[in-house]
């Protein structure tokens, strides 16, 4: 049998399985993968992250079953890299390494005020509706009657969609059940979409929009004339804008003939506003906000510069997003201002040492590029991380290690009671929560607490 390579993949979210799926796509070379995750559940944000209602992207996780139905894969979740297991343990027992962790803390908007109860960022919000066993007992205050969503890219977009839709429409998806719940009880009135830049460098996209147009019991409009283009945004529109750019604003056109407001709830879209400050004495009560202009520099980039035109609206509740960032690992260099690990093409740099670049460690997806792009856009990322790893065993004339048994790290996870999740024990519990969700016309009802899913695995396997 021909010599093979341990990997360790740190994460189970697109970027690792795409990362996975590359190495087994190669021909001339035997690849021994153990995927960790700090979760006993895979697929990073496909779970976590991706809104509940948008169950056909959610699908991308039969690809990754796929992935991880090859012989020489292992899933070992509820086991976390810097807690359970060390940079030092996996050199001692992998060949390489790549790091794969997403990003997953939020940007704030260092405005007074923040910290107001009330005020909170997208990703806990997200997370709680999406049954994170870490924000499950997060409370949110959906007795509000007017709530701010800072941002306008696509992660907004979805938790005002989120919030605007019915219980029942919510109720047909793979929503935690605590947060049905609470949506049922929701007071909720107007929301209101907040944007620093105009209609034209909105960073969601068509499809997302659109969908507003489609909702149950909420009406739909665009705040203050933002849509009268001025003649270079004119020019703009019809000639080098993007056809995504072309289509949103065909969209928001639409959006803001719309005069006849008959529905419960209200989504409103405001362009070219930052805010600067949230009021309240014990919990968030207003939100003071800045109009802004556009102006274009030097080198043609346009930015939103504040004008003196201030506006205060009734807030209840705040949800700021912003944008994500990465956390730092234990031992692995980081970059505070990107949020990402340094590294180039996929190899990870470490500036500290005489030499420059780590040769055994490799870093992809979020973690590598910064929070962008879709979820097909880490299959190139993990190409390029993988493509770099194989350039750099070659070049360095790196040799796998002695083969130690398969069984060694398990036993080293056992010994430090580390309870950890294989991939046929994920299996079982996918299988538990399709069937809940089937007898309810649900594509699955989450269980949402470690504690929980490994009692569920336990009795699963005992049957
Ligand atoms: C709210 C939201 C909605 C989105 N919706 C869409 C959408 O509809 N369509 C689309 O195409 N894209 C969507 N995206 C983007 C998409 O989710 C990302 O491109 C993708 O998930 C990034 O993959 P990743 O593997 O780098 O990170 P993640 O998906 O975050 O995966 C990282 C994994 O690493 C694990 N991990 C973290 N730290 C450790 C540690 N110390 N030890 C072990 N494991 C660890 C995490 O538990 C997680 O499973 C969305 C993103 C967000 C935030």
């Amino acid at each position: 049998m021909s010599a093979f390579w341990k990997i360790a993949v740190i994460g189970s979210g697109p970027a690792g399985f795409y990362a996975t799926g590359e190495l087994f796509r190669q021909q001339s070379w035997s690849f021994k993968v153990d995927m960790f995750d700090r979760l006993p559940t895979p697929y990073g944000l496909v779970r976590g992250g991706v809104a509940p209602d948008h169950q056909k992207i959610k699908s991308v996780a039969k690809i990754y079953n796929r992935i991880a139905e090859n012989k020489d894969f292992r899933f070992f979740g509820n086991v976390e890299f810097g807690k359970d297991i060390f940079r030092s343990d996996i050199l001692e027992f992998y060949d390489l390494v790549i790091y794969a962790v997403g990003s997953p803390s939020d940007r704030s908007l260092k405005i007074p005020g923040e910290e107001l109860p009330g005020s909170h960022s997208a990703t806990e919000f997200v997370a709680w509706y999406n049954g994170h066993p870490d924000f499950s007992e997060h409370k949110f205050n959906l007795s509000a009657k007017n709530v701010f969503v800072i941002g306008m890219g696509n992660v907004a977009l979805d938790v005002a969609r989120i919030l605007a839709k019915t219980p029942d429409e919510l109720s047909k998806t793979d929503i935690a059940d605590y947060a049905l719940e609470k949506f049922y009880e929701s007071k909720i009135e107007n929301i209101w979409l907040v944007g620093r830049r105009g209609p034209l460098q909105a960073a969601f996209t068509p499809v997302e929009v659109r969908e507003f147009l489609e909702l149950k019991n909420a009406d739909v409009m665009v705040e203050g004339g933002t849509l009268q283009l001025d003649v270079e945004s004119q020019r703009f529109i019809e000639t080098t804008a993007s056809k995504d750019t072309k289509k949103n604003y065909e969209i928001l056109k639409e959006i803001s003939k719309n005069n006849k407001y008959k529905k419960k709830k209200r989504v409103h879209f405001l362009f070219l506003s930052s805010p600067i400050e949230i009021l309240g004495s014990k919990c968030v009560e207003k939100i003071r906000l800045v109009r802004n202009v556009l102006v274009k520099r030097d080198d043609g980039t346009i930015y939103p510069k504040a004008t003196g035109d201030f506006m205060e609206e009734n807030a209840d509740l705040i949800f700021r997003s912003i944008g994500y960032h990465g956390n730092p690992l234990p031992e692995i260099p980081f970059d505070q201002n990107s949020g990402t690990i340094p590294n180039e093409c996929g190899q990870i740099i470490d500036k500290r040492k005489d030499k420059l670049l780590r040769t055994r460690e490799y870093v992809t997806g979020w973690i590598k590029r910064g929070p962008t792009g879709v979820i097909g856009t880490n299959k190139q990322d993990a190409v390029e991380t993988v493509n770099r790893m194989l350039k750099t065993i070659i070049q360095e004339k790196l040799k796998p290690m002695e083969q130690n048994d398969n069984s060694v790290f398990e036993s080293l996870l056992k010994e430090r009671n580390v309870d950890f999740v294989s991939f046929e024990d994920w299996k079982l519990l996918d299988e538990y929560e399709i069937n809940n969700g089937n007898s309810q016309d649900r594509p699955r009802i989450k269980v949402t607490s470690i504690e929980r899913i490994l009692e569920i695995i336990q009795e699963k396997k005992r049957k």
